[in-house]
């Protein structure tokens, strides 16, 4: 498992709701915790790790030891309140930061790992960061709510990233799009 980058299409791919959590799952989140804090991150969405599940986690401490290690599965938001505008970055642009307008706080019903339902309203970081990863799982990276002047500033550094995949996609180490799909279509067979 690792973290892929922008232009990859499982970054665009609306996730599946998850119906089977199992001991695959489980060891799956435990994966994705590790691969967060070793980028030093506070959220990772399934997609991120090429993965086609309704699914992230948070610690937005993003240190392992440190604070709580929230898993939400088949995430639903609703009652977004007030507006608010931040720098935001991401594990699949690493390094590229923008500004990003969301909603100040947001109610929020999910699944934890234990398959129990839970929900919360959150406010602050909590609230910014559950509606980056909910718009992963849309297949919305956190640059589709930039403006183009925003995006302008930026676009050099999105350029390398184009770059970088294309190489990839050349020498074979990232498959094309009908091997990409057919390994996500493999998984949602076994947990959707
Ligand atoms: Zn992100």
């Amino acid at each position: 498992m690792e973290i892929i980058s922008l232009p990859h299409p499982t970054l665009r791919y609306k996730s599946k709701p998850v119906k089977r959590i199992n001991a695959e799952l489980r060891a799956i989140v435990q994966e994705m915790f590790e691969l967060m804090y070793e980028a030093n991150g506070i959220g990772l969405a399934a997609n991120q790790v090429d993965l086609p599940l309704r699914l992230f986690v948070v610690n937005t401490t993003a240190k392992k030891g440190d604070g709580e290690e929230l898993v939400f599965i088949n995430p639903v938001l609703t009652r977004g309140k007030g507006r608010e505008t931040a720098e935001e970055g991401c594990l699949s642009l690493a390094g590229i930061y923008g500004p990003v307008a969301r909603y100040k706080s947001i109610h929020v019903d999910a699944y934890g790992i234990d398959g129990k339902p839970f929900s919360a309203d959150l406010s602050g970081m909590m609230a910014r960061v559950v509606q980056h990863e909910t718009d992963h799982l849309d297949g919305v990276m956190f640059t589709d709510r930039m403006n183009q002047y925003e995006l302008a500033e930026i676009e050099a550094e999105l350029e390398e990233f184009e770059i970088e995949f294309r190489s990839k996609r050349a020498d074979g180490s990232i498959p094309d799009d009908v091997a990409v799909f057919a390994r996500l279509a493999d998984f949602e067979s076994q947990f959707c």
